[in-house]
């Protein structure tokens, strides 16, 4: 059977009601949670929080994402570990069709359409999902 991976219908703003950031004050892993009933706000409530060094912001300023790596001369980056994860089952799906054609409809659906372009790019998928087990392991150890 083949193990195809389809979009479940997600939107971005399924994944940003939390992301992970670099805690300015210790430069480890921290969290910022919004309030999901103000989702469409987009002057919605942030809360700041950083486990390691207890640094806490009722409202969050801008803080860069922790999830950013460099893959190939570009970016990569997620919100969270849901994020990656999203990102990582569409390119090993990806993967693992590759013989197959690339641009199927179904992938142009929903929030893989806003994928960028090199995600999509064969070539760049073995990378991609090197960069992605490493940016996994810097939210365990919490540093870079
Ligand atoms: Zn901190």
């Amino acid at each position: 059977m083949v193990d195809r991976f389809k979009d479940p219908g997600m939107h971005l703003y399924d994944f940003a009601d939390h992301y992970l950031v670099e805690c300015p004050d210790c430069n480890r892993c921290a969290t910022i949670t919004t309030n999901k009933e103000e989702t469409f706000n987009l002057f919605k409530k942030k809360t700041f929080l950083c486990r390691y060094c207890g640094k806490f912001e009722e409202n969050a300023g801008n803080h860069d994402l922790w999830l950013s790596g460099t893959c190939n001369g570009n970016t990569l980056w997620a919100y969270n570990l849901e994020h990656l994860e999203f990102i990582e089952k569409y390119v090993k799906a990806k993967l693992r069709e590759s013989n197959k054609d690339d641009e199927r409809g179904y992938y142009n659906q929903g929030l893989f359409s806003r994928l960028p372009k090199w995600i999509k790019d064969k070539s760049n998928r073995e990378d991609i999902l090197k960069t992605i087990k490493k940016l996994r392991n810097t939210v365990k150890s919490g540093s870079v």
